[in-house]
């Protein structure tokens, strides 16, 4: 379990502009850009490591966002950025109201809300014992409670045994990060979270390669892992976006 708080990342963050987001939309978007980047380090260990998806590719890497969160941070910690990714899985939408939205169901990842329910399931199975009321609270319906329990042990069964491999493999420098300081203060907070990210991974753990992370303007809200160049590219326009959807 990682001692860093997310509140210690926003230490790193909290310069002259932070006057211009509250407190609980800066968290809300530094707890988005630590599971995002997650999901994105999933992508590339699945490439880096050549690891076997017998499913999408998306799902899995979700998988390994939520371990994480429930690894890496002591359990105040850890609820604060479950709340805050599952509710950046809803973005503009609200969960309490039967609201139909249009269902991209040919795109690679999997519908928004499903995507949240099963963070949600994920997070309480990692820990039924105190997080029934959490579960509760983000309104996991009764039917999928039952199996939550059983789907994180599945699911730390396939991450755990490559989280592990990398930890073994002690601290080292095969996270760089890398990122365009000319960003809007909304960039300006991803940059800040996503380094002190890096740095405690390279605290913690060793990848087989070398991997970059970079934090910069896409023109797009978006993030993702390019296997090409073994980078994972964080788009300044996704932290706008989030502080822009923060409930
Ligand atoms: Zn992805």
């Amino acid at each position: 379990m990682r001692c860093i708080t997310l509140l210690v990342c926003l230490c790193l963050a909290v310069p002259a502009w932070a006057g211009r987001m509250d407190k609980k939309t800066s968290d809300f978007v530094a707890a988005n850009m630590v599971s995002i980047y997650y999901h994105e380090l999933g992508h590339a260990l699945i490439d880096i490591m050549k690891l076997p998806i017998y499913g999408q590719e998306e799902d899995a890497a979700d998988v390994l966002s939520a371990v994480l969160i429930h690894d890496f941070f002591k359990e105040e910690t850890a609820v604060r950025i479950a709340y805050a990714t599952a509710f950046g899985f809803l973005g503009d939408r609200d969960i309490t109201k039967a609201e139909k939205k249009e269902v991209d169901y040919w795109d690679v990842h999997g519908p928004d809300l499903q995507r949240y329910y099963t963070f949600v399931c994920l997070f309480y199975g990692a820990n039924p014992a105190e997080r029934l009321a959490i579960a509760r609270d983000l309104n996991l319906p009764e039917g999928r409670l039952s199996t939550c329990e059983d789907e994180f042990r599945l699911a730390n069964n396939s991450w755990g045994p490559v989280i592990k491999k990398l930890t073994a493999a002690g601290a080292g420098r095969t996270i760089r990060f890398l990122a365009d300081h000319r960003v809007d203060n909304y960039g300006k907070l991803a940059l800040d979270v996503i380094e002190a990210e890096v740095g405690s991974m390279n605290k913690d753990m060793s990848l087989p390669k070398r991997l970059l992370v970079r934090v910069e303007p896409c023109g797009t809200v978006n993030a993702f892992y390019d296997p090409k160049i073994r980078e994972i590219i964080m788009c300044t326009e996704f932290a706008k976006w989030l502080a822009e959807v923060s409930p």
